[in-house]
Order: structure tokens, then sequence, then C-alpha cells
């Protein structure tokens, strides 16, 4: 015969299985113990803080339901938590946790043997109550600081990164959030941080992670029961790195999980570093807590990187890969694809591909054949800069000139025609096509389009001048 707080909680189970998912109740339900019942008051044994608050969370008008049913009115709950080893006291232990908070926490810590056995638990997860793991960081040594081009783009975010791997919990960024679009570098700086704190703490846990993957490990430990190990386990990060977290968006539970990691991680003065394609305020289907959050520490932004950066960073691509390529191919890969670095080094390695493949040099007309095949599914646009780049070499005039405030007449001229061909070829709007052109206004973008077309119709050079461009920009 049981004891009578195992049936009243036998009791109570039995109504709980009834009203939620038989996976949420195996989760959440089976691995608790109950311990006593002494004053309508039953005590039941939970594994982990965490535990405690995601019922506390999730089911407690239930559990409220349920103990009232099975107690009478007066009947209460309170957990006891199997306390995580620390430092200062390395046997686990429970305490008593009121739900409602009235009742006093008279007692003292009770020891309570933790029966685990190393064979059930599953990798990547831990033993509970283990405060030190050894993780594979799952850091591409690549990815480095060394290897990552500083411009005006990426300045802010890329410092703020420095400092957190210099002293990682120690600085007001954190957390560190790096957003910005596909392609331009987010993943590279999380890496970089990883790895500038690994080489100066090589003691400090350090896990970076995708954040589909995290939603994964978390689905399948529901499904294993194995939900309070992925927590633990997570929790025993010295710095944690999750890559677009704009993945999980809409997936409450997976924010639940993270938020509740989140604090504790933070709490404990742990550096955590995320990424994402956008910057909070934009981010749709994110919970407003997790999302003010993600705003204690520092949103940096990374932008498109401007020309400079763009060849820099080839160059610095082909310096590591032992490869010279002809200035003039660099340039022109750098001035065609403006947006997106990844697509950027992927050109390159195509037209290092063909050139090897085909036993060519790699010339410009190789470049342009290749890029054109390359990016061609992708919307290519072209530059304004580009543009900017054909005319002036084709006027001979330097490109500098053309965007300063000169008048000379010929270099007005070239301007309008560099103005017309960005109207007609970019989707940039009259102002940036200004802006880029010596910081003109839209009026006078409008005005040079105007111009180039009567001028096209009435002057049979200048008429030439055009066709001959448009072909270059058309690069047949
Ligand atoms: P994201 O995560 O933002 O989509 P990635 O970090 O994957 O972008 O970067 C795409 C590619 O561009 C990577 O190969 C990365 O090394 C390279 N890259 C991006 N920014 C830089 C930079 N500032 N310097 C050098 N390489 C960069
Ligand atoms: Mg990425």
């Amino acid at each position: 015969m049981s004891k009578l707080h195992e049936q009243k909680w036998e009791a109570c189970l039995k109504v709980i299985k009834d009203n939620i998912p038989l996976q949420a109740f195996k989760t959440w339900f089976s691995p608790i113990v109950p311990v006593k019942l002494e004053d309508e008051i039953l005590t039941i044994q939970v594994p982990s803080h965490f535990f405690y608050e995601w019922l506390e969370e999730h089911y407690i008008g239930l559990l409220k339901k349920v103990i009232k049913k099975e107690l009478g009115a007066n009947g209460r709950l309170e957990y006891s938590i199997i306390m995580e080893k620390n430092a200062t006291n390395s046997t686990p232990y429970t305490v008593k946790l009121p739900t409602s908070g009235k009742s006093s926490l008279k007692n003292s810590p009770v020891t309570v043997p933790l029966s685990v056995n190393e064979n059930q638990i599953r990798n990547p997860f831990v033993i509970p109550g283990l405060k030190k793991v050894n993780v594979d960081s799952n850091l591409n040594p690549s990815y480095s600081f060394e290897n990552f081009v500083e411009g005006d783009c990426n300045r802010l975010a890329r410092s703020a990164g420095y400092a957190v791997a210099n002293k990682p919990g120690g600085t007001a960024f954190n957390p560190l959030l790096i957003y910005g679009g596909v392609g331009l570098g987010k993943t590279h700086l999380a890496h970089s941080i990883g790895i500038g704190i690994k080489n100066q703490f090589p003691n400090k846990t350090v896990l970076y992670v995708g954040s589909e993957k995290f939603a994964h490990q978390f689905i399948d430990s529901i499904k294993n029961g194995t939900t309070n190990d992925f927590i633990h386990f997570y929790q025993m990060m010295d710095v944690l790195i999750i890559d677009d977290v704009q993945f999980f968006s809409g997936k409450e539970k997976t924010q639940d999980v993270f938020f509740h990691i989140f604090n504790h991680l933070h709490q404990n003065g742990k550096q955590i570093i995320l990424t994402s394609d956008k910057p909070p305020v934009e981010m749709q289907g994110m919970e407003q807590r997790l999302l003010s959050r993600f705003k204690w520490g520092l949103s940096a932004d990374l932008q498109s990187p401007d020309l400079e950066t763009r060849i820099a960073i080839l160059e610095k691509k082909m310096y590591g890969n032992g490869i010279e390529l002809p200035n003039e191919v660099v340039e022109y890969l750098a001035y065609s694809i403006n947006t997106n670095i990844r697509e950027m080094e992927g050109a390159l390695t195509s037209l290092l591909a063909q050139a090897s493949l085909n036993k060519k040099a790699i010339t410009l007309d190789l470049a342009k054949q290749m890029i054109d095949k390359f990016v061609k599914n992708t919307a290519r646009e072209v530059s304004i800069e580009y543009i900017q780049k054909v005319v002036c070499d084709y006027f001979d005039l330097a490109i500098e000139i053309l965007k300063s405030k000169t008048r000379k007449r010929e270099v007005v001229q070239a301007r309008q025609i560099a103005m017309y061909f960005s109207k007609k070829m970019t989707k940039s709007s009259l102002a940036n096509i200004g802006a880029h052109c010596g910081g003109k206004d839209h009026a006078t973008v409008l005005h040079a389009c105007r111009t180039v077309n009567n001028l096209s119709e009435t002057d049979k050079q200048f008429k030439t001048y055009l066709t001959d461009l448009e072909k270059k920009l058309s690069m047949q």
C-alpha cells in the first residue's frame, strides 16, 4: 500500500494526464517525485529550478485545480528543488519553494542522493549537478579576427566584438547582438569572438550553435525526456554564441527555454553573443520579454561594405590562398558584386576554378563572362559605382573628379551621363544617385536625365557616347 502523499499525487497525475498532451506529460510530470503531505501541503520534488519555473508558468492553472480537487480548498503545493552543485556546496540538496510565497522556508537543506546512471545520459547533454563540461566549441579557425577586414561598414560591431573577446561577461555588451543582411559577416564575426576568447581564456567553456540546431536539440530533448539535461548543458556555458536567432520567431516553446537559459547565464555574468538578420525592433514573432533582453546589451549592425573594403576582403582571401590576380579583375569583381560578401567570394572561387580547369589565364574578359553567369540568377544590378567607373574610363576622367563638385563642362556631362545610366540601370532612388555623384539633390538628377535624353535626340556625337557606354555597361 503506497503512502498517502503518493496516492494523492497519483490522483492528481491522472487528471493532469487527461488534460495535456502525452509528450508534455512525460516531459514535465513523469520526473516529479511526491515527497510528503503535511497540513494539506503536498510537497513535490522537481529536478531543477528551471523545471519549477516552467511548471509555474505553463501549468499553474491546472495544478491549482487538481490540488483543490484532491486536497480540498486549503490544499497547497510546494516544490522541492534539487540544486546544482556549486563551489561552496558540493552536495546536491533540496529546498522548499512555495508557490504562493507565503509559507516560510524553515526547512534546512536536506541531502538527496542523486541517482544518475551515466549510460542513460545522451550526448551532448550532461549529468545534472555537473559544473563543468568539455565541449567542442564548434568554432571555425578561419573565421578569426585576423581574417576579418575592418571597414566603416563593420567598425562598431567589430570593436564591440573585440572588447567582448578580451573581457567576456565583463563589458556592458551583454548580450552582444550582431545584426545585418545575408552574407555580411555575422557568422564570421561571431566565430572571431569565440576564437578570441578561447585563445585568451582556454578554460572557458565556449559554445557556438546555430539557432536551428538549438531548436532541434530542444525538440529532441522533449521527445527523449531529456529536457533537463538540455537546459543544464546550456546553462553551463561561460560563453554562448547563438547564430541567426531570427529563426526562433514564432517558436514559443523554444523561445521560452532560451529565455530561461539566457536569464541563468546573464545573472551569472556569462557572456551571450547573438546574431540576427534584423535589429530587435524589427523582429516579428518574438516574445516581448526576449526582445527586451536582446536590448540590454549592445545591438551593432553590419552594413554592406564599401568598395575599398570589398577589394581588401578579396585581397585578403587571395593572399590567404596564395593566389594572385590582375588588379583590374579584383576591382571588377568588387565593383560588380556590391551587397553580399559571400557571393563575391563565391564568384572569386568560381573564377579560380574555371581558370584552372581550362588552363586559362584570368583576364578581365574571363572575369566578365564568369560573373555574368554567376550572378545572372540573383537579379544582378549594375552598381552606381560600376557605372561611374565605366563612364570615367570612357572619358578618361578620374572618378574623384566625377564625384567632386566641379562644374567643368566635360565633367558635368560625364556626371550627367553617369546619373542617367544609374537611373536607367539600377533601382536606386534619385536622391541616392545624387548623393553618389557629388552630393547633388534629386532634382539635379532628374534634370540630368532630361538633359541626356534631349541631347541624345539632337546631338549625334553624344548619341554615340551613349550607345558605346550602354554596350560596355551591359558587357556585350
Ligand atoms: P552572414 O553570417 O552575415 O550571412 P558570413 O559571416 O557567413 O555572413 O560571411 C560570408 C562570407 O564573407 C564569409 O566567408 C566571411 O568570411 C566573409 N566575410 C564577411 N565579412 C568579412 C570581412 N569583414 N572580412 C573578411 N571576410 C568577410
Ligand atoms: Mg550566418
